[in-house]
């Protein structure tokens, strides 16, 4: 499990994350849930060792991170656009962080069979990114990050730039891929459909704090206050 404790980011002057404690526990999928410039991203980039912080500690199970660089945190990290090489088919766009570790191509090809099925796009690995729908393209930038089984996934509004239909559908998906995936994932996002729909865990984000966090329920059933209330979706 992740454990962050007392974490605060600062830049020149803005503190974006501030003295913030979040757990998430191994297995499960960990949502962070605050408006536009509450430091959602900016938390998240801290997980990855992508942010300095100025103070506080982030701890995997019982391993500091502190001096522990991105590229050795075992972690995956995916953003709204899940950036696939354009020129490239979907099954090498999936491949390519196992050709990084030189995998024998017999195993690379098993793995994006076996990943292409996860997400539920078998038959796709010859088709190029242009030719797939904005949900199409998300899930195979999610198979990609999978493909060298992290120990987290971090989201950073996964299905954003998705239009409202298709971004219901796949955040149904987005759960139960996780679940049989088993990956320990934390996803943050502004919108509370979404957070609701996929994680199981919820941190409530507002200027930089959590104020409040629990499992779905609890948070749902005893919002902090008034404000919290209509973030997280209750009428008026
Ligand atoms: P959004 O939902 O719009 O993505 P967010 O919750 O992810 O918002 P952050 O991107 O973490 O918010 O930003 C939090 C605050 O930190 C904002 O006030 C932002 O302007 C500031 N900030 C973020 N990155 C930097 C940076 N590199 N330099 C200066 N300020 C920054
Ligand atoms: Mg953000």
């Amino acid at each position: 499990s992740l454990t962050v404790r007392d974490l605060t980011v600062a830049f020149d002057g803005t503190v974006a994350v501030d003295r913030v404690d979040l757990e998430v526990p191994a297995g499960s999928v960990t949502a962070v849930l605050g408006p536009s410039g509450s430091g959602k991203s900016t938390l998240l980039r801290a997980v990855a060792g992508l942010e300095s912080p100025a103070s506080g500690t982030i701890r995997y199970g019982d391993e500091d991170l502190a001096r522990v660089p991105t590229h050795r945190r075992g972690f995956a990290l995916m953003f709204q656009d899940g950036q696939l090489f354009p020129h490239q088919s979907v099954a090498r766009n999936i491949g390519y962080p196992l050709r990084l570790r030189r995998l024998p191509s017999a195993r690379i090809a098993d793995r994006i069979a076996e990943l292409l099925d996860l997400v539920g796009l078998a038959g796709f690995g010859d088709r190029t990114p242009a030719t797939l729908s904005g949900g199409e393209r998300q899930r195979v930038a999610l198979a990609r990050s999978l493909a060298v089984e992290p120990r987290m996934l971090l989201l950073d509004e996964p299905l954003s730039a998705l239009d409202r239909g298709l971004r219901e559908r796949l955040a149904t998906d987005l759960h139960d891929i996780l679940r049989r995936a088993g990956t320990t994932t934390l996803l943050v996002t502004h919108d509370h459909e979404e957070a609701f729909a996929i994680a199981d865990r919820m941190a409530v984000m507002r200027a930089g704090r959590i104020v409040q966090s629990g499992d779905l329920a609890e948070v749902w059933a005893h919002p902090t206050d008034a404000w919290a209330a209509r973030f997280l979706g209750y009428a008026g």
